[in-house]
Formats: structure tokens, sequence, C-alpha cells
């Protein structure tokens, strides 16, 4: 009994009442850990961790992260950002407070724990990339000053630190850098395009293609993604990353909203709107990485995944309030 409270770690997530969080953090409690979840609720919701108030190994701080924080932790995994171009860009001064004084804040805490930091970065630090697949030497094609610059040189920068944070103070850290993921607990209007596609589908409404939906996105099940984050943060301390997690079955987002509107059985048609500014043209992750390192390769099939999927944004159909 001793021995088993002794090993148990506790592990802080930022942005852990958000869609990928709230999964990290069932996972880390399954684990038998301690969770310490930090989160300002800005695109997080409370009813992603409703299930966990009763857990005695479950701790919720509203935070954020822009300002400095003291706890006692072994280890953290920094997600704390809003990931929707939508949501991103509603406060684009306030993504980019979050990546860069977030990122020094978690890694001011752990220089003072010496514990091992993990980055949830993005495949946006690549940009409407010219190397097709995506691997971790490419530099990207970033636009400095346009709409997803603030998600994207936030989350740069933010790469930039975690790496002076370990040359210069010998800080642990693991770099992620995180393809399009999807599955339960994403915000039904946060405006991504399988949570979009799903809606509309289920409310009997047109899809909305932007442009002429021949640009490509590569789509990774919430499970499959979460296995990978834990993999990373458990690997050895010489591996820093960056590493590329995701899901290299590539698709149209033609072929994507053929797809969901055949498993929703819906009989919504597609509607073709304005491509937005910098929208990247193809992605796709090389995870040659991933596979060497970690061991680590997605299992789940998209079209499993979106069954899933489409079962949780069902519950979201009946009622106005959405969350
Ligand atoms: P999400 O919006 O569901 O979750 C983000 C969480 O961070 C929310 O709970 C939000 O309230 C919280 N947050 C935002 N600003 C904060 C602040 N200043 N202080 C504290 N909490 C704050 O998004 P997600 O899809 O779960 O993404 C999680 C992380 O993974 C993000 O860092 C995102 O950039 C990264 N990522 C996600 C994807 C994806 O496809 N889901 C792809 C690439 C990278
Ligand atoms: N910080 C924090 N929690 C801690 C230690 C530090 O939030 O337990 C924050 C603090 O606000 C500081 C930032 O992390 O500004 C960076 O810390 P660091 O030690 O790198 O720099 P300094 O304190 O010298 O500015
Ligand atoms: N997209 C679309 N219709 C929508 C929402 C998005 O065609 O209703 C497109 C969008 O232009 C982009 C792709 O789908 O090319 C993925 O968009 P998302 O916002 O999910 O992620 P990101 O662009 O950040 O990869």
């Amino acid at each position: 009994m001793t021995k088993l409270y002794e090993s148990r770690k506790r592990i802080l997530v930022t942005g852990g009442a958000g869609f990928l969080g709230s999964h990290l953090i069932d996972r880390l409690l399954r684990d038998g850990n301690e969770v310490v979840c930090a989160d300002n609720l800005f695109t997080g919701s409370k009813r992603n961790i409703d299930h966990l108030h009763t857990n005695p190994r479950f701790e919720f701080l509203r935070h954020d992260v822009c300002f400095p924080l003291y706890v006692e932790v072994d280890e953290i995994y920094n997600l704390a950002c809003p990931a929707s171009p939508i949501h991103y860009q509603h406060d684009p001064v306030q993504t980019t407070k979050t990546s860069v004084h977030g990122a020094i804040n978690m890694l001011g805490l752990a220089k003072r724990l010496r514990c091992k930091i993990l980055q949830a970065s993005t495949s946006e630090v690549y940009g409407d990339p010219f190397i097709h697949p995506q691997t971790e030497e490419y530099w990207g094609n970033v636009n400095p000053i346009g709409p997803r610059s603030c998600y994207d040189e936030g989350k740069r920068c933010a790469e930039t630190l975690f790496f002076d944070y370990h040359r210069q103070h010998n800080l642990k850290i693991k770099v992620m850098r995180i393809f399009n993921t999807y599955g339960p607990r994403m915000h039904p209007n946060d405006g991504r395009v399988v949570s979009n596609f799903i809606m509309q589908a289920l409310r009997g409404e047109h899809l909305t293609i932007y442009g002429k939906g021949d640009q490509t996105r590569s789509f990774c099940y919430v499970d499959d993604l979460i296995d990978g984050m834990v993999r990373l943060m458990d690997s050895s301390d010489e591996i820093t990353g960056p590493i590329n997690i995701g899901n290299p079955v590539e698709f149209t987002i033609k072929e994507l909203a053929e797809e969901i509107t055949a498993r929703v059985r819906s009989k919504s048609s597609l509607v073709f709107l304005p491509l937005p500014l910098d929208d990247p043209k193809q992605r796709q992750p090389d995870i040659s990485r991933a596979q060497a390192i970690l061991n680590w390769s997605p299992k789940m099939q998209l079209r499993e995944g979106l069954e899933h999927t489409i079962r949780y944004f069902e519950t979201f159909l009946d009622r106005d309030d959405d969350r």
C-alpha cells in the first residue's frame, strides 16, 4: 500500500478542461496518478471534467497560465491554448500571450521543480508547407503577420523557449507536434472541420466546404493521440522532440464531407464558400520518428473514429445551449 502511494506521480495538465486535456487526464488517472488541472475555461468546459470531481486524485484550479502558478508536481503537460481557428482568432493578442507567457510560466515552474515538461505544439508550425509529408526537420512556411499568425508564431516561439530552457537550464523537455485530431468532447461550435461537418450533417444543413475542398488534412483519433503523448512523456530524458504525432492517412476536405454524410446517412448537400486566408493546402505528418523512437502508430481508422464522434455529437442535438 505504502509502495503504491510512493510511486504515484502528481501531474499538472494545463488546458485540462479542453478536448485533448480532458482525455489526457482520464488516461493519467486510469494509470493511477494524481492530476491537477489548471484551466481558465476560455474554450474548455466543466462538462468535460464533470465526471472527475468525485475522484480524490483529481483537483481543478481555475487559472490563466499567463500568470505565475505555484504548485508542487512531478510532471507538467502544457496544453493550455485555444486550438480552433475561430477560437484563437477571437482574441489573437490573448492567444499569443497564452502561448508565450504561458510557456514562460510553465517552464519557470518546471525549472523550480526540476521536473519534466511536455509542450503541445502543432503542425501549424509548418504553416502552408512546401515539403510533403512534413518531417520534423522542415522549418516551415509561416506568414508572421496574417490572421493565423497569433497561433502559429505563438506556438513557434513556445518551441524556441522550450529548447532555450533545455540548453540554458538543462530542463527535461518534450515537444510534440500534434496534427489534426478529432473525437468526442470536441466543442460542437468550435468551427473545426470535423465538428462543423458532423453538426451540419446531423441537423440536415448544408456542409460548408471552404474553397474547392481539394485541400488535404490527416485526421488522428483522440485515443491514439493521447497514447502518443503519454509515450513521449515517458520516453527517456535525451528524447526532447520535436516529434510529429498524427495519422498519416490523408483525405481531401471534400472526401471527409462525403464520408461524414454517408456515416450520418444525411441528405445534406455541399456548399462551397471562400477559402480563409493562409489556409494550408495540404498536411500530412511523417511519423517515422514516432514509430522508431516511441514505437507508436495510430490504430483507429477514420470511419470507426467518426462513428464514435457522431454518437457524441448526437447528444447535443436537442439542446440550445450546446454546453
Ligand atoms: P481546446 O480549446 O479544447 O482546449 C484548450 C484548453 O486550454 C481549454 O480548456 C481552454 O479553456 C484552455 N485555455 C486556453 N487559454 C488558457 C489560458 N490562458 N490559461 C489556462 N487555460 C487556457 O483545444 P484542444 O484541441 O484540446 O487543444 C489542446 C492543445 O493541443 C492546444 O495547445 C492546441 O494548440 C494543441 N493542438 C491541438 C490540435 C487538435 O487537433 N486538437 C492540433 C494541434 C495542436
Ligand atoms: N514561475 C511560476 N511558478 C514557479 C516558478 C516560476 O509561475 O514555481 C514563473 C515566474 O512568473 C517567472 C517565470 O515562471 O516569471 C519564469 O521563471 P524563470 O525562473 O525562468 O525566470 P525569472 O523568475 O528569473 O523571471
Ligand atoms: N474547413 C471547411 N469547412 C468548415 C471548416 C473547415 O472546409 O466548415 C476546412 C478549412 O478551410 C481547412 C480544413 O477544413 O482547410 C481544416 O480546418 P480546421 O479548422 O479543422 O483545422 P486547420 O485548418 O487548423 O487544420
